[in-house]
């Protein structure tokens, strides 16, 4: 079910819906809008009768959804999400530029990547401390030590710090020491990280499963707000095709497919589609053009010695010159 209040509705008829609401057992989600506020009703496990709200005041009109998501929907929020950190956005009018190696391996080359990302006008600083390997053998990640050289690197730098939580004890640390959760790939139908993520107060950056449909990816972002998360970001890294030319078919379409179903911005990592260097920029690009709302990117100061994704790794040159390209694309198809 979805309320929808006039346009002007004041804040008691909200109040008022909301009570109703949870008196029915049920929970609330209360999404102003630009132009009117709708609430979102979750927790019922039948469809809930119109005609209990259809009558309250300020009340537009009282829909029953019939898809099976909710809150991700641009019926229920019609205006796209900006996800705020601080004063840095994600879904706002800038190209949001998520960039950093993909492990933090030391102080100085966290900070050796980090000053060119700072330098290159990007506000966002990746790079992970627990790394979801394929093999129980390859680097794991600093674990918490990588998190603090994340949390000097903002203090240093001034730039917001994006990293993957691996479970949900992962979370509590993520939320001690950087400003966006990432749930990886691996990790997108994880319930109860997800769940817990959902009850965290940061922004949460949501990767595609390699293998998941759109349907799924967006479910996965529905159990993140259905615990009051409004603040996602969704992730396009590719998905597994037969094509043996890429680790993963970067799979553009996504944008808009996302974009005509949902308010949540959608970011673009061509890295882990790629998996080689050269095919980065051109996806990167090519994601820009489709209209992502940021990119996220791997770079190293030194990728042959990188300890974690290697191949994929962009020179800090080559980051550079990628993001005066993209920057000038975006000025093409800005929203
Ligand atoms: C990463 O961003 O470093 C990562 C492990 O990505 P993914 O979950 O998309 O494989
Ligand atoms: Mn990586």
């Amino acid at each position: 079910m979805l309320i929808v209040m006039k346009s002007g509705a004041a804040e008691q008829e909200i109040a008022a819906v909301v009570k109703v609401v949870e008196q029915l057992g049920y929970r609330s989600h209360v999404m102003p809008g630009a132009t009117r506020t709708a609430i979102g009703i979750t927790g019922n496990p039948g469809a809930v009768d119109p005609a209990r709200f259809e009558n309250l005041a300020g009340v537009a009109e009282a829909i029953r959804v019939s898809k099976p998501y909710k809150l991700i929907t641009l019926d229920l929020q019609p205006d796209k999400t900006v996800v705020r950190v601080g004063d840095a956005m994600i879904g706002g009018d800038e190209l949001a530029v998520i960039a950093g190696p993909c492990a933090i391996e030391s102080r100085a080359q966290a900070f050796a990547v980090a000053a060119t990302v700072q330098r290159s006008g990007a506000r966002f600083f990746r790079g992970g401390a627990f790394k979801p390997r394929s093999s129980p053998y390859e680097f794991p990640g600093l674990g918490e030590e990588g998190l603090k050289i994340l949390a000097n690197v903002r203090e240093e730098f001034g730039l917001k710090i994006v990293t993957e939580a691996l479970d949900v004890a992962g979370v509590d640390l993520v939320e001690q020491y950087g400003d966006v959760i990432q749930i990886g790939a691996r990790n997108m139908q994880n319930f109860s990280l997800l769940r817990r993520a959902g009850r965290s107060k940061l922004p949460v950056l949501l990767k595609r499963g390699m293998a998941a449909t759109l349907d799924e990816w967006l479910l996965a972002a529905e159990y993140v707000m259905s615990e009051g998360n409004y603040q996602v970001i969704l992730c396009e890294r590719g998905v597994r095709t037969f094509a043996l030319h890429t680790r993963n078919t970067l799979d553009l379409a996504a944008v808009p497919a996302v974009r005509r179903i949902s308010h949540l911005p959608v970011v673009i990592d061509a890295s882990h589609a790629a998996g080689k260097n050269y095919m980065v920029a051109p996806l990167a690009r090519a994601g820009v053009a489709a209209g992502a709302d940021g990119v996220l990117v791997e770079v190293h100061n030194d990728p042959k010695s990188a300890l974690c994704d290697a191949a994929q790794a962009l020179t800090l040159g080559e980051y550079e010159e990628m993001l005066s390209q993209l920057r000038a694309i975006r000025e093409v198809v800005a929203p």
